[in-house]
């Protein structure tokens, strides 16, 4: 191994450790967070070889990879893991950094479900379901998947034709502007 590539790799590994605030070099592959994660059969790559990837420094796979967008940020994986490594977290950085350097998310439309939600959140205050479903619908070019679940939400109220604009919407355009401000700062 080259002394470029081991500055590269070291370059990645201290990039997500930094921004996420968890150890990853902590990581010893006992895979206990693999083996508790709920989407792991959905995944073309466990979060512990998403762990083992980042300490080779394979940006470029582990940015490529469905498992982030996937992840259903449920904390199985931090709650399990022996050194205390916020799995979880690290998922959620992978996404902003893939998200901020345009790689597309391979076969998976979990990143323009985010996409939606949060703008969603953005503007309302608080998510307004019925209009972030329409966009994600719009935005994965899919419009019959699930269609058939709306009259049974519709009838028990668990999705209104109007936004419910919550009272702290400043406040929340201010802890998005806040974010931003600090990933731009990262
Ligand atoms: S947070 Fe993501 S990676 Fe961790 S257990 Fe849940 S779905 Fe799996
Ligand atoms: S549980 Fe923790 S130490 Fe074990 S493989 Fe997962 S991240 Fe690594």
């Amino acid at each position: 191994m080259n002394e470029t590539l081991e500055w590269k790799d070291i370059a990645f590994l201290r990039e997500v450790e930094r921004r996420s605030g968890t150890p990853v070099s902590a990581c010893f592959q006992c895979h206990k967070c693999s083996t508790g994660c709920p989407i792991g059969p959905e995944m073309d790559l466990l979060s512990s070889q998403v762990m083992r990837l980042i300490h080779l420094g394979e940006e470029e796979k582990v940015l490529k990879c469905r498992s982030i967008w996937l992840c259903a940020s449920c904390e199985a994986c931090t709650t399990r893991c022996p050194m205390g490594i916020d799995v979880a977290t690290v998922m959620d950085t992978l996404r902003i950094i893939a998200a901020q350097r345009k790689v597309p998310a391979p076969g998976t439309r979990g990143e323009r479900f985010y996409r939606s939600f949060l703008s969603s959140v953005r503007r309302h205050g608080r998510v307004f379901e019925l209009g972030m479903l329409t966009v994600y619908k719009f935005r994965s070019v899919d419009f019959l998947t699930d269609l058939d679940k709306a009259p049974k939400l519709l009838a028990k109220g668990k999705l209104s034709f109007l936004p419910a604009r919550s009272a702290n919407v400043a406040q929340v355009k201010e802890i998005f502007r806040k974010a931003d401000e600090e990933e731009t700062n990262r």
